[in-house]
């Protein structure tokens, strides 16, 4: 199931996306919405709920960040290319840092370039949406804890990054964790961990990469990080980006692909 959360005539709720993106007009990456409907949800995500029946075409509503985590846990350096392109060693261990939840947009929401800095640059990463409530998750209940995966792009501030010792600005500014388009609910953690995974730049590939390339796998990160902290329902955990970052300016579209998921699109804007 692909879940959405999106608001129409001023009210929000949750879908499940019926349907396959029609490509686009002269080929090319699929619109993302086009051909799709979206059945309205009776309750949320993370509890009981019931699809309601009552279907809207995709493009006649506001696709938002398919959750609203409490947090947004993040993995630095956790594939070796990306490391390696940025003059890093491989850290021995998962480093682990947060970006706020007032960093995280929706599909098509602007990229609002910070006045602080002047080398903003996209970071393609596999998101995993965590279901429930749990702490000391065990590597065999890895699976119990995640509803789904979306596309994430842990928009970094390369320049503050580099001269301030820790990354909250860099890493956390309004509008630096876009999601989306959706939470797909049907991978299993075998065919989570060997997705290919994109970034284009105004269609111009930049980073491409494959998710098994990742230093630590999906259960590593759960059970590293739920030995430190409790993840609440609609968590979202940023798995580490491959090879191949580089700027975004105003003006830019940058669209994060990620294979079985789906594509997430972004313009960037200047501030004010
Ligand atoms: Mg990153």
């Amino acid at each position: 199931m692909r879940i959405v959360r999106f608001s129409i005539d001023g009210n929000v709720a949750f879908g499940a996306v019926e349907g396959d993106p029609l490509p686009a007009s002269g080929g090319g990456t699929p619109s993302g919405t086009e051909g799709l409907v979206v059945d309205i949800m009776k309750g949320v995500p993370f509890a009981d709920f019931e699809l309601s029946g009552t279907k809207i075409p995709l493009d006649k509503v506001r696709l938002l960040s398919p959750v609203l985590p409490n947090k947004v846990v993040a993995i630095g350096r956790n594939y070796a290319a990306h490391a390696a392109e940025l003059g890093h060693e491989v850290p021995d261990a998962p480093w682990a840092f947060f970006k706020p939840s007032t960093s995280v947009i929706g599909p098509r929401d602007p990229i609002v370039y910070p006045s602080f800095s002047s080398e903003v640059h996209h970071e393609a990463e596999l998101a995993v949406v965590i279901s429930r409530l749990c702490r000391d998750v065990p590597r065999e209940r890895v699976k119990d804890v995640i509803l789904g995966y979306t596309c994430a792009n842990d928009v970094t501030a390369r320049d503050t990054q580099r001269t301030e010792k820790q990354w909250a600005r860099a890493k956390g500014f309004d509008s630096s964790c876009p999601l989306g388009p959706w939470i797909e609910t049907s991978l299993d953690l075998e065919a989570a961990g060997d997705l290919a995974i994109t970034a284009t730049v105004n269609g111009e590939l930049r980073q491409a990469g494959r998710t098994r390339q990742m230093l630590n796998s999906i259960e590593d990160l759960i059970v590293n990080i739920t030995e430190a902290m409790t993840l609440l329902p609609g968590d979202v955990l940023l798995t580490g980006t491959p090879a191949g970052v580089g700027p975004l300016l105003p003006g830019d579209e940058v669209a994060v692909t990620i294979e079985g998921i789906g594509t997430l699109t972004n313009k960037v804007i200047s501030r004010g």
